[in-house]
């Protein structure tokens, strides 16, 4: 199924994992080129098995759909 991307998120042109259809859907304002927010579909998969496994470790698998969930 298509994505559906609101219209009114900020422009992006850059590779990036939140960047969907010329959109950023993570930011509410783009801050410029070097966007310190920046990360390649691999990096962000990486921090988010990353976050899911120290929540494992520290017993709080609870919080895993919250923040080490896909997105
Ligand atoms: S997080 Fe930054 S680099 Fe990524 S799409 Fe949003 S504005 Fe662009």
């Amino acid at each position: 199924m298509d994505e559906i991307i609101r219209d009114d998120l900020p422009i992006c042109t850059a590779e990036c994992f939140a960047n969907k259809k010329g959109r950023c859907i993570a930011l509410k304002n783009v801050i410029d080129e070097l966007c310190p927010f920046y990360k390649t579909e691999q990096q962000a998969a990486d921090s988010r098995h990353k976050a899911e496994k120290r929540l494992w470790d520290i017993g709080r698998e609870d919080l895993i759909e919250k923040y080490g969930g896909e997105i």
